[in-house]
């Protein structure tokens, strides 16, 4: 035999072989593409249907893709993600909305019952004026809560525009004290403003102002006779901080985390005329001026608000 005979022997085996094995790798190979694509669809397919039946009522579904580790599994946790945060949202709207429904409920209803005993029978003027000013003040209540809301609604979409314009925070405060130190008086609780040098800052004037206003009201509210509130500004580098202090009622550690929610009174008997939005809208203004508001309290010694503003908001 010749080396060339034997060549074209293995050559012809490795032709035979080519035949057999090619056909027979690509029959495999598309068996196995087939398995793993439909193991792969098999969760996509999952996540659609998931998809499909999720609508504002069930944001509780989660797709729970099992542990595979791939790139799957993780757009699936990141869609589970999204759908919890959606869901808490839509929960908080929910429970605002019927916050709202029955924060307005209580005064339309008191309304309404005055305005039905006036009109059971005829009734002297002097009992006329009686019923017609009891009445003002639900809708007294009915306007301030709907102010309020309103205020919060710009906030929340952004629209209410701040009229930033340089302005002296000590100046401002100052006025605030003197105007409701008579409040204060009334009910024997001192204030007292200290102030370091002057502190300039860019900021919406009118808005700063019902920022303050509201957490001195409370201050008054929340303090019995013969306490003290003390209001300091101080300044570090870049950020102006303002503390109102105050040796009133405080708040339990466990309240502490609720009192900047909406519509969140600690206790009602408590608070009486308040509606729980006044924390929020202060809260609201703070980070409208890019700042933040911190909170310490111990309970029946005293509460302590910080507000801390940039001098130049962006
Ligand atoms: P409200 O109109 O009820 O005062 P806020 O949003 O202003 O509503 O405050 C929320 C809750 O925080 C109040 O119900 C009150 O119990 C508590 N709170 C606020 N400020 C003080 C304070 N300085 N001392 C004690 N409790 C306070």
């Amino acid at each position: 035999m010749s080396p060339l005979d034997t060549v074209c022997s293995n050559l012809k085996r490795l032709r035979t072989l080519l035949f057999v094995l090619l056909p027979a790798a690509v029959i495999l190979a598309g068996i196995l593409g087939t398995f793993l694509a439909k193991v792969t669809l098999r969760s996509f397919n999952k996540m659609i249907g998931t998809i499909h039946q999720i609508e504002a009522k069930n944001l509780k579904l989660r797709i729970n893709a099992p542990d595979t580790g791939d790139e799957i599994k993780k757009i699936a946790d990141t869609f589970d993600n999204m759908l919890e945060r959606l869901d808490k949202a839509f929960s908080s709207q929910k429970q605002f909305a019927q916050d709202i429904s029955h924060e307005l409920k209580t005064p339309l209803t008191v309304l309404k019952g005055e305005l039905e005993v006036a009109l059971k029978k005829s009734r002297s003027p002097k009992e006329y004026e009686s019923i017609l000013s009891s009445s003002l003040e639900e809708i007294d209540k009915i306007a301030k809560i709907v102010e309020s809301l309103l205020t919060l609604a710009k906030f929340d979409s952004k629209e209410e525009p701040l009229n930033i314009g340089r302005m002296d925070l000590n100046l401002l405060i100052q006025e605030i004290v003197s105007d409701m130190k008579i409040l204060a008086e009334q009910k024997n609780v001192e204030i007292k403003f200290l102030q370091r040098k002057e502190m300039i800052l860019n900021g919406d004037r009118d808005q700063l102002k019902r920022l303050f206003v509201n957490l001195l009201d409370n201050a008054i509210k929340y303090t019995p006779q013969g306490g003290k509130i003390i209001l300091e500004s101080k300044k570090e580098g870049k950020i102006i901080n303002i503390e109102i202090s105050d040796t009133g009622i405080g708040i339990s550690q466990d309240e502490l985390p609720r009192i900047f929610d909406r519509f969140y009174t600690v206790d009602k008997s408590r608070s009486g005329v308040g509606f729980g939005l006044g924390l929020s809208i202060v809260k609201s203004i703070v980070e409208a001026h890019k700042g933040n508001i911190e909170v310490k309290s111990v309970l029946n010694k005293g509460t302590t608000f910080t507000v801390h503003l940039p001098v130049y908001p962006a």
